[in-house]
C-alpha cells in the first residue's frame, strides 16, 4: 500500500486550487470533538449514566475536575467560569461535586475500575483556597475511588492564586504537573489581552511553583496579542525559558464572541493571521533551538523532562469521567456535560442550577458518537500530534484505510503540502507547515452534521 501523500488520486474532485483558495489558518482550536456546541439537550428520557456505562471499559478511565471560578475574566477566554465567587458558592459547589461524585461511582457499578489519569481544570482550580483543594482531592478519592498519589494528576493555575499553601496541599496529594497560565511577561501585553498581571507576580507565582518540588511546569503563552512584536515576543519566551519549564504551550490569540476582546471589536485580518503565522514560527524556532521538541502545533517539551502520564491527560480518550458542571464525560457512545455558556450572566445560572441539583444519575446534555464521528475524533486526535496517525492501528479499530474515508479531505491536505508525502504507506503525518496550519485542518475533519450543529448554535 502507498501512502496517501504519495499515491495516485484520479476522481477526487477539484484540487484546492478550485476549491477555497485561501483558507484562514487560525479557524478553530480543536481540542474535544465534537465541540460543545455541537451538544444539545437529551430530552425528556435523558439517559441513566448506569445504562450509559454498562459494557464500557473502565479500567483505564481518566478523570476530570472542572472548578468555574477565576479571580478576573481576560479578555480572550471562552471557557466557562465566572469571577468573583464568594466563599459560600464554592463550599455549595464542592458539596454537589460531592454529590455527582457519588452518583457517577455508583453509575459505575462493582466492576474492575480504574482511573489512569487525573487533572483539575477550570476556570482556574487554585481558585479554591487550600483547604478546598484537600476537600477536591479527598472528592476525587474516597468519591470517585481514584488513587491520586500513584497516577498522573494535572492541576492548572494561574499567577495570582499559585500560592505557597495551595501547591504544598497539591504537591502532597500527588499532583504531577502544574500548568500556568502567564499568557505575556510583558506587562503591556498582559493588559491588551485584558489580564491584569504584573511580571514580578508572575515571577513568584513560577519561584512558588518550582519550590513546590512538582516534577512538570507547563508555561502558556500567548501570540498575536495588540502590540506584540516579535522582539516583545522573543522576550515572553525566554523569560519562560529561564524557568526551564518540562512543557510550554504557544496560544494563538483567538477573539472570540461575547469574550471582553470580542465584545470591543479587535479584527481579525490577513494581516493578523500573518503576525500570527510569523511569531508562531518564531516561537517554534526558539524552543526547537533550546531543547525542546514539538509535540503538536502548541505543545512543545523539554527533551530531557521526565516522561509522566499520557500527553494529553484531558478529553482525548474515551473512557472519560468529568465532575463539575463544565466537565464533559465520554462513553464510547454519548459525549455528555451539563450546560454551556460564556456570557456572565448565563454562567451564573448555569453553576446554581448544578449547585441544586441533588439527582445526578442521568446525562443532561450531549452527542451521540456514531462510527463515523468515532472515526473522525481518532484521525484529528492523532493527525494533529506532531508524531502522525498509525494507519495499521486506525485500519484495525475501523476496518478500512482513513484514505477510503475521508478521501476528499486527505487529497486536499496533500494538494496543500500538509501531508508529509515520505512517510511509507503506514503513517499519516503533518509536514512543518501542516502543523502551522493544524487550526485549519481541524475543523475541516468535521462531519456535516457536526457542523450544522455548530452552526446553528447561538452563543450566550
Ligand atoms: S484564561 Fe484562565 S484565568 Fe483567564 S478567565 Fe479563562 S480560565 Fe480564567
Amino acid at each position: 500500500m502507498t501512502s496517501f501523500a504519495t499515491r495516485p488520486q484520479p476522481n477526487r474532485g477539484p484540487r484546492h486550487s478550485d476549491r477555497e483558495p485561501s483558507p484562514r489558518p487560525y479557524q478553530q482550536y480543536v481540542y474535544g470533538y465534537p465541540h460543545k456546541t455541537a451538544y444539545r439537550p437529551l430530552g425528556a428520557d435523558r439517559p441513566l449514566l448506569r445504562e450509559l456505562w454498562a459494557g464500557e471499559a473502565t479500567d483505564a478511565l481518566s478523570l476530570y475536575a472542572h472548578i468555574p471560578f477565576c479571580e478576573y475574566r481576560c479578555g480572550f477566554c471562552n471557557l466557562f467560569t465566572r469571577v468573583g465567587a464568594p466563599e459560600e458558592l464554592t463550599t455549595r459547589y464542592l458539596d454537589a461535586m460531592a454529590r455527582q461524585a457519588e452518583a457517577v461511582r455508583a453509575a459505575l457499578g462493582d466492576g474492575p475500575r480504574r482511573f489512569a489519569a487525573a487533572a483539575f481544570g477550570g476556570g482556574t482550580p487554585t481558585f479554591l483556597t487550600a483547604a478546598e483543594l484537600e476537600r477536591l482531592c479527598d472528592i476525587m478519592e474516597t468519591g470517585m475511588g481514584a488513587d491520586l498519589r500513584t497516577i498522573p494528576l494535572s492541576v492548572e493555575t494561574s499567577p495570582g492564586t499559585a500560592t505557597s499553601d495551595r501547591l504544598a496541599v497539591l504537591a502532597a496529594r500527588g499532583a504531577t504537573r502544574i500548568s500556568i497560565g502567564v499568557q505575556s511577561f510583558v506587562d503591556a501585553e498582559a493588559r491588551a489581552a485584558v489580564r491584569p498581571q504584573r511580571r514580578a507576580k508572575v515571577e513568584t507565582a513560577l519561584e512558588a511553583i518550582r519550590a513546590a518540588g512538582i516534577p512538570v511546569l507547563n508555561i502558556d503563552l500567548i501570540y498575536g496579542i495588540d502590540g506584540q512584536t516579535e522582539t516583545s515576543w522573543r522576550t515572553s519566551l525566554e523569560a519562560a525559558l529561564a524557568w526551564r519549564p518540562e512543557e510550554l504551550y504557544l496560544y494563538p490569540l483567538y477573539v472570540r464572541p461575547l469574550t471582553g476582546l470580542g465584545r470591543t471589536g479587535t479584527g481579525s485580518d490577513a494581516d493578523w493571521d500573518r503576525q500570527r503565522l510569523r511569531l508562531y514560527a518564531a516561537g517554534r524556532d526558539q524552543l526547537l533551538a533550546n531543547g525542546y521538541e514539538q509535540q503538536s502545533m502548541r505543545m512543545f517539551r523539554r527533551l530531557d523532562a521526565p516522561a509522566i502520564g499520557p500527553d494529553d491527560y484531558a478529553c482525548q480518550t474515551d473512557g472519560m469521567i468529568g465532575l463539575g458542571c463544565g466537565a464533559r464525560s465520554y462513553t464510547s457512545g454519548l459525549h455528555y456535560s451539563f450546560d454551556y455558556a460564556v456570557e456572565t450572566r448565563e454562567v451564573r445560572g448555569i453553576i446554581d442550577t448544578y449547585t441544586r441539583t441533588t439527582d445526578f444519575t442521568r446525562a443532561a446534555v450531549g452527542r451521540r458518537i456514531d462510527a463515523d464521528e468515532a472515526r473522525r475524533r481518532h484521525l484529528l486526535q492523532s493527525l494533529l500530534q506532531a508524531q502522525g496517525m498509525d494507519v495499521a492501528a486506525y485500519r484495525d479499530r475501523f476496518g478500512g484505510d482513513p484514505a477510503e474515508h475521508y478521501p476528499a479531505e486527505l487529497a486536499e491536505f496533500a494538494d496543500r503540502g500538509w501531508l508529509d508525502p515520505n512517510t511509507g504507506p503506514n503513517l499519516l503525518r503533518l509536514t512543518p507547515e501542516g502543523l502551522a496550519w493544524s487550526d485549519a485542518i481541524g475543523p475541516r475533519l468535521f462531519s456535516p452534521a457536526v457542523r450544522a450543529a455548530m452552526a446553528a448554535y447561538e452563543p450566550r
